[in-house]
């Protein structure tokens, strides 16, 4: 008896323990994925992904038409990029998009011309509404959520990481669009995250409305897919290399 239970003791304690076991790592446990990621060539070093919409590659606007009018994007194309024709207006693309990883570079005037908003000012407007700002933001002191890389009137970046004029920048943005019930009430709100040259400047930043430079409370007005824009301020900015995927 004396050396039974000892052993009887020894055997509960080792079935509990592993009993233990077994649910604490049924709690951690991680599903199993199924579905094997799709292969997307990502190209060379600079280049753009094989599942990419390419929207500008430096030949033709084909892919733009102007905002005023529907009719061909009146923006000038020279040396493999499209250039703001002033008084032109924006031009926007012919397909909509919803959530989208997109990237676009982006030139101000090497010849420095006005100050603040008044220099190098363009713009991305995804789904037409919300301004990532394109700006001369090297020595251009303006409001902080005006400068290049801002959402427009709603959040600075996070550091200003522009380069000279003249110089090409990049913008590498991921978006998600907004979300709207029937009655077009916001579920969720749109995100951007944005990277300048490479350094992030918007961190999934909450789009708080279509922009507006007006000083009031930027609403949502319900919308689905919608044409990517590019804005005319009457600088002679230039864009290449634009391309986006569907995400
Ligand atoms: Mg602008």
């Amino acid at each position: 008896m004396s050396r039974i239970k000892p052993i009887f003791i020894a055997a509960v304690l080792i079935v509990a323990w592993s009993s233990l076991a077994l649910a604490y790592r049924a709690a951690l446990q991680v599903p199993e994925p199924t579905i094997e990621p799709r292969i997307v060539n990502p190209g060379p070093a600079g280049g753009r992904p094989s599942d990419a919409i390419v929207l500008f590659d430096g030949k033709d606007l084909s892919a733009w038409k102007s905002v005023r009018d529907g009719a061909a994007a009146k923006w000038a194309l020279k040396d493999g990029a499209m250039e703001v024709m002033r008084g032109a207006g924006d031009i926007q693309t012919k397909q909509e998009f919803g959530d989208v990883q997109l990237h676009i570079e982006w030139a101000t005037p090497s010849e420095v011309k006005g100050e603040g908003q008044g220099r190098g000012n363009s713009g991305v407007f995804l789904q037409g509404r919300y301004e990532v700002q394109v700006l001369d933001s090297f020595n251009n002191k303006t409001y902080f959520h005006g400068q290049a890389a801002s959402v427009y009137k709603q959040y600075p970046p996070l550091v200003n990481a522009a380069r000279a004029p003249g110089e090409w920048q990049t913008y590498d943005i991921i978006f998600r669009a907004p979300h709207f019930d029937e009655s077009g009430k916001v579920l969720k709100k749109a995100t951007v995250t944005v990277l300048h040259n490479g350094v992030l400047v918007q961190d999934h930043s909450e789009i708080m409305g279509a922009t507006t430079h007006e000083p009031v409370q930027p609403t949502y007005t319900k919308h689905g897919k919608a044409p990517l824009r590019l804005q005319d301020h009457g600088d002679p900015v230039r864009f290449r290399n634009i391309w986006i995927r569907e995400l």
